[in-house]
């Protein structure tokens, strides 16, 4: 029996907020998720977002009904395959549902109820859809990351709590690095190693992560690189029939959005940790 009861109910109350709260975070996140696949397949295809505004198959045109655009319990329902022509429906939807979700909910958990919360979860979506269709087609789209990067820093200095110069240094040190690795893999190679589309999107990036967490963005999303294409990097090292060396050209602009996601969500912890070690 606590000693004051009052106190123990407005605490359970609170409690109950921040958990409903979450639970309406990770909803929206999947219901965002469906409005973020309809992005990446037009990002794909050229159709535009608004026209029409129906959902539909990709394979047969046949539009979805409302039970059949529910994220995750639709596809599995279907068990992946369109109602109409049976043929099978990328994994990807359920994917970028279920992904979308869960960076809903580590938003929430990390900032609560507020607008660093919606801002970070609007440039979530901006994010995924990107780095999605990247990995799809070795393309990054240049007008949403120019807008994108613009709104970023206008939004940094009024609801992320990075200032205004922190934010423009951040995009100018991560293009600018980047710009350098491409010109001097290319002197070096004689070859392509980077894509244009990583500069502009280190312009989008910076003023979301802020100067002090580039470090930990490149870093991250090196490693994330190496760990998830590791099986294709061993086989690079090899020759093909011809004697040619294997190039397997992989996207870059995936793992920078991941590591800039994990930068947004535990950079803070990260950067603390490893002050801590080094003093
Ligand atoms: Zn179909």
């Amino acid at each position: 029996m606590p000693e004051n009861p009052g106190a123990f109910n407005r605490k359970a109350a609170r409690m109950d907020e921040t958990t409903v709260f979450r639970i309406l975070a990770t909803v929206l996140g999947l219901v965002l998720g469906s409005f973020y696949n309809v992005c990446i397949h037009r990002g794909l295809t050229g159709e535009s977002i608004a026209n029409p505004p129906r959902s539909k198959c990709p394979k047969c045109g046949h539009f979805l009904s409302w039970w059949e655009n529910i994220p995750l319990v639709s596809w599995l329902m279907l068990r992946g395959r369109c109602r109409n022509c049976r043929k099978p429906i990328s994994a990807r939807y359920p994917l970028v549902e279920a992904l979308s979700g869960a960076v809903a909910l580590a938003l929430a958990v990390k900032f609560g109820p507020g607008m660093t919360f919606a801002v970070y979860l609007a440039f979530s979506g901006l994010l995924i859809v990107l780095a999605f269709i990247d990995l799809a087609s070795f393309m990054l789209p240049l007008w949403p990351m120019i807008i994108g990067a613009v709104l970023a820093m206008v939004c940094a200095p009024l609801f992320l709590g990075i200032p205004l110069v922190d934010a423009l240094l951040a995009a100018g040190v991560g293009a600018g690095t980047f710009w350098l690795v491409r010109w001097a893999y290319r002197r070096l190679r004689g070859i392509e190693g980077l894509g244009e589309g990583d500069i502009w999107l280190m312009l989008l990036l910076g003023p979301l992560t802020g100067l002090r967490h580039l470090p930990f963005v490149i870093l991250a999303s090196g490693v994330s690189l190496i760990a998830f294409n590791l099986p294709m990097l061993l086989r690079q090292g090899r020759r093909d029939a011809q004697g040619n060396p294997m190039q397997t050209p992989i996207p870059y602009g995936p793992f920078l959005c991941l590591g800039a996601m994990l930068a947004i969500l535990v950079g803070d912890d990260v950067l603390a940790w490893y002050l801590g070690t080094v003093r």
